[in-house]
Parts: structure tokens; sequence; C-alpha cells
């Protein structure tokens, strides 16, 4: 039997491509699957030809390479990058708690002290960018994600160049073309620093968490750049004076007396219940992928790969045979649970994977994968030691997966209670052409 994943879904590399997440202005986001491990990623999808003549492809290889080396808790992680012959897909870490933006759409501005949360979230993180020598250039709320736990996760850090293009004339022009958060030496284009221009949009996002609104907004465009060139804006009157404070310096329109990012980390405003995230530096990281796309190797080239269909016949084959149903999860008599067991199930490996984590690990169970194999570990000693679980997931035939369970060590008693919630997890991917018995109580 194979391992091979099958369903009706597009692969590309390791990576089964689900919906798409959102559509910037010169990219598609895609969420996807790594088939190994069943993590979840999104696929940033970007035109080759256009990233491969950019003005900037450089600078962008510079940046997407040091990206793949950071590992900060508040910077969307950058995992790996593939060509194909027309494209180029930049595998990045997925977080699925939203916009922060979103928040102030559905609830309204936030109190000071969730803003200074997230502005802290957000200093730290462009600090540590700026430190490694990438600039952002392009911080709006688009770009501010939001983790299941409600972490702040900054994306784009690195990859802002290409949605810039250098005209003609050498003016550099943001493609969005709401230049809202952008510092007015940008707009000028002085030849402006990424650090101070940083700063700058950092300054407009705590504004715009405060307030509920921008601290520019002009329908007429020129009046806008007017606005920003003078740093034109009021606070509400509900700031406390140290945040207005602190907003004025970082709204300056001059770079050079601009607030710089010692100084804030130094602000009173600023350093209120300041926790510096503690992380871990980078391993060895391998830099090939990033090499083979801009050096248009092409040895690495993927491919995207429509899945076989779903081959009918197998199902009625098995579903007669009446040999692989949940019936056997159960013997009739409790006295003969196995400490073996298994089912089949319709759905592709990696969905299957990832239902049997979502269901161990709320039963107390540590859960290990690698490749279609998934360690289960209790965390609490039973009678006969700490219970374990191996599962394994094998393809019958094209969509038809057979699951495994062994009981590894542990009370089988135990296993069978375990396995009484786990499969009451598990019953949307379990197979169900015959009547499931779940009463095994005999
Ligand atoms: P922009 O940042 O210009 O809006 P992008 O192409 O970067 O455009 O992203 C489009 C949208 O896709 C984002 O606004 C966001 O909602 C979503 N998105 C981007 N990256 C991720 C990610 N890593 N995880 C989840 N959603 C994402
Ligand atoms: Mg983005």
């Amino acid at each position: 039997m194979s391992r091979k994943v099958h369903g009706s879904h597009t692969r590309i590399g390791k990576y089964e491509i689900g919906k798409t997440l959102g559509e910037g202005s010169f990219a598609k986001v895609k969420f996807a699957k790594n088939v190994d491990t069943g993590d979840s990623v999104a696929i940033k999808v970007l035109d080759k030809v256009q990233v491969l003549r950019h003005k900037m492809v450089e600078q962008i290889k510079r940046e997407i390479s040091t990206m793949k080396l950071i590992k900060h808790p508040n910077v969307i992680k950058l995992y790996e990058v593939m060509a194909s012959k027309t494209k180029i897909y930049i595998v990045l870490e997925f977080v699925d708690g939203g916009e922060l933006f979103d928040k102030i759409v559905n609830n309204g501005r936030l109190k000071e002290d969730e803003a200074r949360r997230y502005f802290q979230q957000l200093i730290n993180a462009v600090d540590y960018c700026h430190s490694r020598g990438v600039y952002h250039r392009d911080l709006k709320p688009e770009n501010l994600l939001l983790d299941s736990y409600g972490v702040l996760k900054v994306s784009d850090f690195g990859l802002s160049a290409l949605s810039q293009q250098v005209r003609e004339d050498g003016l550099l022009h943001t493609a969005c073309g709401t230049p809202n958060y952008v510092a007015p030496e940008v707009l000028k284009d002085k030849g402006y620093d990424g650090t101070t221009a940083d700063i700058w949009s950092c300054g407009v996002i705590l504004f715009v968490l405060m307030a509920g609104y921008l601290p520019f907004d002009e329908s007429n465009l020129i009046a806008l750049y007017e606005k920003i060139f003078r740093a034109d804006f009021t606070c509400p009157s509900w700031f406390s004076s140290s945040a207005k404070k602190l907003i004025k310096r970082i709204l300056d329109p001059n770079p050079l007396t601009r607030i710089t990012i010692p100084e804030i980390l130094e602000n009173e405003w600023f350093k209120k219940g300041y926790r510096p995230p503690d992380f871990e530096s980078e391993e060895d990281v391998n830099l090939d992928d990033v090499n083979a796309v801009f050096n248009e190797s092409e040895e690495y080239l993927v491919t995207e790969k429509k899945e076989k269909p779903v081959s009918m016949n197998a199902f009625e084959l098995i579903s007669r045979s009446r040999g692989f149903s949940l019936e056997n999860l159960f013997e009739k008599q409790m006295g003969l649970v196995k400490r073996e067991t298994q089912f089949t199930s319709q759905f592709p490996a990696n969905e299957i994977m990832s239902k049997i984590e979502e269901t161990a690990k709320p039963l107390g169970f540590n859960v290990h994968k690698q490749n279609y194999k998934i360690k289960l570990r209790g965390d609490k000693t039973g009678r006969k030691g700490r219970l374990s679980v191996a599962t394994e997931v094998f393809e019958v035939a094209p969509s038809l997966h057979l699951v495994e369970l062994r009981k590894t060590g542990g009370d089988t008693l135990e296993f069978y209670k375990f396995y009484k919630s786990f499969s009451s997890g598990l019953k949307d991917v379990v197979w169900k052409s015959e009547a499931i018995t779940e009463d095994a109580s005999g």
C-alpha cells in the first residue's frame, strides 16, 4: 500500500491547495496544507515574470533570504519559496484570527491598554526586522493579522518592494493607491529611509487603533498629501496626554527629528506593562530554494497538478467486504476489546491526520506527527503507565484510506475508554457506508 494522498485538490510540490484567503493588488493568497506534516500554511502566489523583471529584484531576493532566517513571534514566518514555469510561490505561516482591523470595524476602537499591547508587539516586530536589515515600507491594516490566541503577526515583511514600482521618473509608487499610512518623505520620494518610514506608519496604526478612524483622511488626494506633509491631525479628547505626546513624536513630518525605536522603547506610555517576547534564534536555515527561484534554475521547478478523481468502484468493493467497518472498533463483548483497531475514511489523508490531532489533544494527549504516522502519548500515568497509541494512515485506493490504531503502551481498559471518546470525535471522517455500532457496553 502506498501512502500517497489522493483527492480532487490541486497540488503544488508537497502542498495541497485550498481556498483563496485573500487577494492583494499584486498577489493571491491561498490556504494550503503540507501533506507530509498536515500543517496549514498560506501560499502567496506571484507572477514570475513580474517579480524577476522587477527593478528591485536583488533587494527582494536579499530580503526574502533574511525573512527565511527570522523567527519572531510577531512576524509571519516565511517557510520556503518555490517556482513553476510562470509563478512564484511564497509559503508562509498561516494565521486564522483575521485582520486586526476587523476588530475595529466590528467592535469599534480599542481601549488604550489593548491598543498599547498591539502597538508593543508591532514595534517589537518592526525593530527586530530592522535590526536584520529588512524594512516593511507597507505597514497597513491588511498586513496586521492575528493568530488564534490573538497575538499580532505582521505579514509581508521584506515583500513590500514587490508591490512598489519605480516609475520612469524615479518616483516610488505604492500599488494600493491609499497613501493614508505612508510617511511624507515616501510620498515626496526624497530617497527615504525604511526605518523612519516604518515608524511613521506605526504611528498612524496606533492612532487608528485608539481613535477608530484615520488621522489623515481626505477624499481628495492632493488635500490628503498636504495634510500628511504637514502632519496636520488632531487627537481625539479620549486619548491620554501621554499617548497624545507619543503620537505627536511619531507623526513628525521630518524624518530626521522623528522619534526613533530606541526612544519609543524608553517612552513611559509605551513601557507600561511591556514584556518583550522570548524567542529562540534561527537554527541552520537552508537558502537553496531562494537561490534556485531567483537564479531561475530549472532544476527545482514545481508544477501544479490536479489530483486523480475518486474511484467509486473501490468503495463498492470494500463496502461489500464488510471488512473495514467501524464495528471492528468495538468488539461485541467488552472483554474482547483489542489493542489494535482500524477504520476506513474517504477523507484525504492530511484531513484525517488533522482530525486525529484535533481530537486527541483535548483528551490530554501529546501528538507527534511524522509522515502518515502519529504517536499519541497520554499526559497522565495510568495503572500500567502512560497510555500511548500509534496510528497510521494507509491508502487503500484513491480517496480511500485505512487508519490503523494500535495501543503501544498503557492499560487496555484505558485504551478502550480513550477510543470511545476518540471515535466520537472522529465521526465525521469515518466512512459510514454501514451502520455504526457504538453500543459496546455488552
Ligand atoms: P495585502 O496585504 O496587500 O492586502 P496580500 O496579498 O498580502 O495583500 O494578502 C491578501 C489577504 O490575504 C490579506 O489581507 C489577509 O487577509 C490574507 N492573508 C495574507 N497572508 C496571510 C496568512 N499568512 N495567513 C492568513 N491570511 C493571510
Ligand atoms: Mg499582505
